[in-house]
């Protein structure tokens, strides 16, 4: 399909774009080596100044510099030896590099996208980045980028529009924006990549030029403001603006949105350029977008498996066998967690410099350990230690574990551990030592005093190892795995599914599931109101001594515990040895803002992440992450929620919206992607958390995810 563009659009377009003006290019950068922080500014005549009446200091560029001086970080610019810098902490101190091509010494016609690729203005940015962020030196480093380019570009359409709106035209205009999206895209990618992500990249929008009453053209303002953002009834769905923005976002940078900002007093009659007012609205956008993109942290989504075992302890494999599984199931983290009770220094010391020997800039393997007590069967009494120099208690020689310290005994009335306070002691040596515990497969055992970070919502080697308990009793394969996901999940819903009414075979109507549980075990030694604690037959009336995880984010929210518990799900695989071993099987999506030690556990210790077996999915509330506290202020909570089967072949059948405890909200999208807002009135302290069920259309298999909650707190 093909539209005509009337005459005056063109015209207009011929205005607007034909940004190459008088004066001279202030490309000076100087000696690269120069170890001072570095601003770097690219594009056409606009960042020459043209049109200011000092282009050196009343451009956009130098006013967003003398801005800048500032802003960027004084600490880390603080140079060695200082006395060798003077006015080391003003603006004088951030150097300036503006490579920007206008005036005399652009090509005809201006600086244009081509020019800037071909003709040595994004080769010499190139070279400036990777000589100041390529080296060991961060003092050097290039910390802001701007670029203003493209207009020029659809000056070159001109020709071909002189004769009026024909086809050539239109064809001359798509063409343009074919290569300006094109070439656009290809110069922030380079710039991106030879920066690095810590840098701030920033773009700018064209304003509309012809604004000014002295310009001759400006009876066709409209038309300027059509080319630019677009206008359907013209056969222009988007303009450049428009393509710029979204270009921009997929790089990363920022933009200076000065489009619609700059009127009649802003800019030259010239038809073209910004005035001295002009270019300080234009400063001021790029410092306030430079001031988003400073205080938005820029997650990334990696994935990490955090329970496993290797030969050290009773797993199969090693950590190169770990490694080797967690990178094709495209796991970006693992935690190596054998017994403690099986580990020596030596040991000890072997598991640290295996997993930092297959660490590299892609991929984390990390030492950590597990606390085993002796509680039964379900193993309610183990604990994770992540991020902890060592497992020993005291003198390291003694080789003394947690558990053998504050131990944790078998107790064959299996009414959970006999001395709780000795798991709180585990929880607190774990802490005092910098690190984050976790409780392990916990069936709703948890109790507050224990004080752990995180709990396992779920435990693959747990569900596994339940099903095949089950299906030794002869229950069916698919019964099994849902008696299985039923104990597991005892972890997240503890009283309110442990006395659900369910059917059972010869029962006239329903029965509570303890009993129903109790009922169907009761032939095994030990049987399930063994290993619960429960009474024998279990009383229906009475509860079941179980912790469910929104009980334990409720006493967060009341102030009863300091810290929130969050969910982790993990595989806790002990066939590592096996190529398909189930490392990676259950993980947890974890926003980081790099992929460091560091920052990695920094992100597990905020909550930033949720638990799955497949789905993916981001949660905010006003803003505020998976882990955060948003603050109500007028009385709504606006729920932002995306959703992503990850496989084609899944679909999302249930979604579920939790506040406080209780589903607000349940959806079946029945499509692989879900993506909603929504508000929600807020009266009092709490959270939201939301729970993902998938169904797998080609396996006939169900997987699940869990955000971790966003609190609310109403001042
Ligand atoms: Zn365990
Ligand atoms: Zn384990």
């Amino acid at each position: 399909m093909k539209k005509l563009l009337p005459l005056t659009l063109m015209l207009a377009a011929v205005a607007i774009l034909a940004m190459k003006g008088e004066g001279s290019s202030a490309s000076a950068t100087g000696p690269p080596v120069e170890i001072r922080p570095e601003y770097l500014a690219l594009g056409d005549s606009l960042a020459v100044g043209i049109g200011a009446s000092d282009p050196t200091s009343t451009g956009y560029v130098p006013l967003f510099h003398s801005y800048l001086g500032d802003a960027v970080d004084p600490g880390r610019a603080k140079p060695a030896p200082l006395s060798s810098v003077p006015d080391a902490f003003n603006r004088k101190f951030l150097r300036l590099a503006n490579l920007g091509v206008g005036g005399e010494g652009a090509p005809p016609g201006g600086e244009t996208t081509d020019s800037m690729i071909a003709g040595g203005q994004l080769d010499a940015a190139l070279a400036e980045l990777s000589a100041r962020n390529g080296n060991a030196r961060p003092v050097d480093d290039v910390r802001v980028v701007t670029l203003d380019i493209g207009g020029n570009d659809m000056f070159a359409v001109v020709p071909d529009c002189m004769g009026g709106p024909t086809e050539e035209c239109t064809d001359a205009i798509g063409t343009a924006l074919a290569t300006i999206s094109a070439n656009f895209d290809f110069i922030l990618s380079e710039l991106r990549a030879a920066a690095g992500p810590d840098t701030t990249v920033i773009v700018m929008t064209y304003y509309n030029p012809l604004v000014n009453a002295g310009c001759q053209l400006s009876p066709h303002a409209s038309l300027g403001d059509a080319l630019l953002e677009g206008d359907p009834a013209l056969g222009l769905p988007g303009g450049l603006n428009d393509l710029i923005r979204t270009i921009a976002a997929s790089h990363g940078a920022g933009v200076a949105d000065v489009f619609g900002l700059l009127e009649s007093a802003d800019v030259n009659p010239d038809c073209r350029h910004a005035n001295d007012a002009g270019y300080e609205i234009i400063a001021d956008e790029f410092m306030a977008a430079f001031e988003k993109a400073s205080a938005e942290p820029k997650f990334t989504l990696v994935y990490y498996d955090g329970h496993m075992h290797t030969t050290r302890s009773d797993g199969s494999g090693s950590v190169a066998d770990i490694k080797a599984t967690a990178q094709a199931r495209d796991l970006d983290a693992v935690i190596v967690t054998d017994h403690c009770k099986s580990l020596t220094q030596d040991k000890w010391k072997s598991l640290v410099k295996e997993t930092r020997d297959a660490s590299d800039k892609d991929f984390l393997a990390l030492p950590g350990f597990e606390v085993t007590g002796s509680d039964g069967i379900f193993n309610r009494d183990h604990f994770l230690a992540y991020n902890v120099s060592d497992p020993f208690v005291g003198d390291n020689a003694l080789e003394l574990c947690p558990e053998e310290v504050w131990e944790s005994p078998l107790n064959p009335e299996g009414t959970g551990p006999v001395y709780p306070e000795n798991l709180t002691a585990w929880a607190d040596y774990i802490h005092s030592r910098g690190g984050i515990a976790v409780h392990n497969h916990t069936s709703g055992s948890t109790q507050l005093s224990y004080g752990v970070n995180t709990i396992e919502i779920y435990n693959q080697s747990h569900v596994d190892d339940i099903a095949s308990y089950a299906i030794g009793l002869g229950i069916p394969p698919q019964d099994a795995w849902g008696f299985a996901m039923t104990i597991n999940n005892f972890a997240i819903y503890g009283e309110r599914d442990l006395m659900m009414l369910v059917d059972f075979p010869g029962a006239p109507t329903a029965i509570p599931l303890r009993l129903a549980l109790y009922l169907a075990t009761q032939a095994l030694p030990p049987h399930i109101g063994q290993i619960m604690g429960w009474s024998d037959p279990p009383d229906p009336n009475l509860p079941g001594d179980l912790n469910s995880w929104d009980e334990l984010l409720m006493a967060y929210v009341d102030g009863t515990v300091d810290t929130p518990t969050f969910g982790v799900a993990n595989s806790d695989a002990h066939n590592t040895g096996d190529p398909d071993s189930s490392v990676g099987l259950a993980k947890n999506g974890l926003y980081v803002e790099k992929l460091t030690r560091d920052d990695f556990y920094k992100a597990i210790k905020a909550g930033r992440s949720f638990a799955t077996t497949g789905p993916s999915l981001a949660l905010d509330v006003n803003g505020e992450f998976m882990g955060d506290t948003a603050a109500i202020s007028d009385g709504t909570a606006e729920l932002n929620l995306s959703v992503d089967s990850e496989s084609p072949t899944a679909i999302l059948v249930k979604i579920d919206v939790i506040k406080n405890g209780d589903v607000l909200q349940s959806i079946s999208p029945m499509w692989p992607t879900y993506e909603s807002s929504f508000t929600d009135g807020v009266g009092e302290d709490g959270y939201y958390r939301v729970e993902v069920v998938s169904y797998d259309l080609a396996s006939d298999a169900y997987d699940f995810a869990w955000s971790n909650p966003v609190f609310v707190d109403v001042p």
